[in-house]
């Protein structure tokens, strides 16, 4: 299994158009030494390798979805002279602007599958009709509805003798529903299926996608714990960051973020799991850790943990 991190910030890219946090400041004035980064896509390629076409699997559509796609040579259109996308799988964690705006980016007559709960499909097909875009394709864009993995059995799935599949079960995160969310819709919505974290399974290796990991619900330890591979929710380093910078009246919790420092954030909560490789990624433009030079860079990185950059590849 090929990874590509395609985009590694939270919503607005760093720096972001419209702030002037320090670390947006500092970066605009060429005072500190972080990277740009546009808004978090993950790309995932799991084909065997007798495969005449490689195929890629994209967790979320990100807003910066088509620059990012230009950026990537291997989501360019196979060559022989129709429209055509190597991009056949579209895992959506939620139904925030941030996991689906890049969804009108692909809007041009392609067919591909979209998976996501009953819920997140219900939000983004019954209210906002924008999406109906995506059934112009021929054949049309191919919605599936994704079912809660239950809790506990982390089993790996893999059978060595019959040919390599990727394996894939959505991990209930709690959380909630996006503001733009109707109370109408949002009273017979499953909450359950409100934020997704996903496993994959591909030849005996692991990976947990959770960019976004609110504190409501732990049961993403034991994925976690069991993963080699782990992408995660890197958004805030405190707690009250949003607050500091001016940018929100709300903590990170009540945004449905862990931060990863103070009593209870991700460093703490993360499980002694020695074997996994744990990347932080979907990182605000507000977050010490992108100055290189900061020390909760450092202590970032001291924890055991890697940052990631737009661009990152990995192999599993
Ligand atoms: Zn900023």
């Amino acid at each position: 299994m090929r990874i590509k991190i395609l985009g590694s910030a939270a919503g607005g890219g760093f720096p972001q158009w419209n702030c002037s946090c320090p670390n947006c400041r500092r970066f605009r004035d060429g005072k500190v030494r972080a990277a740009a980064r546009t808004q978090t896509q993950i790309a995932i390629d799991a084909n065997p390798s007798y495969a005449q076409r490689v195929y890629w699997t994209l967790i979320n559509a990100s807003p910066d979805l088509r620059q990012q796609i230009l950026a990537a040579k291997e989501l360019r259109p196979f060559s022989d002279g129709h429209s055509s996308t190597p991009i056949r799988d579209i895992y959506l964690t939620s139904a925030d602007v941030d996991s689906v705006a890049g969804l009108l980016h692909l809007r041009e007559f392609q067919g591909f599958r979209i998976l996501a709960t009953p819920a997140v499909r219900r939000i983004l097909q019954e209210e906002n009709s924008i999406f109906r875009v995506l059934g112009r394709a021929a054949p049309p864009v191919e919605w599936v509805n994704l079912e809660v993995a239950s809790p506990g059995n982390t089993t790996r799935k893999y059978d060595p003798q019959g040919p390599p599949l990727l394996f894939s079960r959505a991990i209930s995160l709690g959380g909630e529903f996006p503001d733009y969310v109707s109370g109408k819709l949002r009273a017979i919505l499953a909450p359950e299926e409100a934020v997704m974290g996903f496993v994959f399974d591909y030849c005996g290796k692991r990976l947990f996608v959770s960019p976004t990991l609110p504190s409501s619900n732990t049961g993403w330890k034991d994925w976690a714990a069991s993963a080699d591979v782990v992408l995660i929710d890197g958004t805030f380093w405190s707690d009250t960051e949003l607050l500091q910078t001016g940018r929100s009246k709300k903590t990170a919790r009540e945004i449905g973020h862990i931060p990863l420092a103070g009593p209870g954030g991700l460093l703490e909560q993360f499980p002694k799991a020695p074997n996994a490789r744990k990347i932080l990624l979907h990182i605000n433009n507000t977050n010490p850790i992108l100055d290189q030079d900061s020390a909760e860079h450092r202590a970032v990185l001291a924890a055991g943990f890697e940052i990631a950059y737009d661009g990152m590849e990995l192999t599993l």
